[in-house]
């Protein structure tokens, strides 16, 4: 796994604190450009305050300036150094488990949800939702979208993070015997396009058992007494010494997982805030081999570990 981080490092004055005097912003910045020289980077200096880098975790540059910015951490801005990480074809094709998901959220909610009543749980809702934090209980009907703003991708998310799939990953799922889908049709939100390609949202029939925890984490759980659901996050803030960071934590199973899944599955997790809490969709290899194969874009997988 290949780990890159964004680092914003900034002399200028911060949101909701007093300014910084002269004094204290002429220090800052001549040690910016101390920094800068010690990591072999004095060429990325500018008069505007702040630079962003791009550096791979595990190279010496960046190594000196973690070091460095321990001494000074109120260089980097809040939210100012973001780790994501990337797996090599190996590491993606050894994984019997994978994370997956479209790129793109392209396709606008539910008509009815985003312009009439949906979202209180109204009679036109596409779901049943609970009328205290408003999660989406249950569908009740097919979605109707505006089919037209897919504009030809293989594969999309809805705003309320429903996946969308187009005519040809549809059938690709369907002519494989691909286990743990339904396929439910989209309807268009005006007949006047009828004849617009058909587009299917994946529902997901088969639900894993829980992560093992530790050594997955969560954070910003939420809880809801009266429909009972709970949401969150995997854990995505970190420490680094004095510095804050971000970055994922990965998703582990127990191994045993693989007795019961199936080719798609839903975490019994949800993500995401309680109102568009939604679970994440798990794979296997096959799923990801047959999309590579179909050269099927828009879409991302992120290795699952299965731990003994
Ligand atoms: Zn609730």
């Amino acid at each position: 796994m290949k780990r890159t981080a964004r680092l914003w490092i900034s002399w200028a004055d911060r949101f909701g604190q007093p300014p910084k005097t002269i004094e204290q912003l002429t220090r800052d910045k001549q040690r910016v450009k101390e920094i800068l020289v010690r990591a072999g980077c004095e060429h990325l200096f500018n008069e505007e305050r702040g630079l962003e880098l791009e550096v791979e975790v595990d190279s010496e540059q960046f190594g000196i300036l973690i070091q460095e910015l321990q001494r000074d951490p109120h260089l980097v801005p809040p939210g100012g150094l973001y780790i994501w990480q990337s797996h090599s074809r190996p590491a993606l094709e050894s994984a019997e488990l994978l994370i997956w998901g479209p790129t793109n959220q392209m396709i606008e909610d539910d008509y009815y949800d985003l312009r009439v009543d949906g979202y209180q749980g109204g009679p036109r809702s596409s779901n049943s939702r609970c009328l205290s934090c408003g999660t989406r209980l249950e569908q009740t009907r097919d979605l109707i979208v505006n089919k037209r703003s897919m504009r030809g991708k293989d594969t999309s998310l809805t705003y309320g993070y429903q996946v969308i799939v187009s005519d040809q990953m549809a059938r690709l799922w369907q002519e494989h015997g691909l286990t743990g889908i339904e396929l439910r049709p989209v309807q268009h939100y005006r007949k006047a396009y009828q004849g617009e390609p058909a587009l299917y949202q994946l529902v997901v029939t088969n639900t894993l058992p829980p992560m093992a925890t530790p050594p997955t984490e969560f954070e910003g759980l939420r809880h809801c007494d009266v429909c009972g659901r709970t949401s969150g996050y995997l854990k995505h803030t970190h420490l680094w010494g004095k510095i804050e960071y971000r970055e994922d934590t990965e998703a582990y199973y127990p191994r045993r997982v693989v007795e019961t899944s199936k080719d798609f599955n839903l975490t019994a997790e949800y993500f995401g805030e309680l109102r568009v809490a939604h679970p994440m969709i798990i794979v296997t290899q096959r799923v990801y081999r047959l999309l590579r194969k179909h050269k099927i874009k828009h879409w991302a997988a992120v290795p699952v570990h299965l731990a003994e």
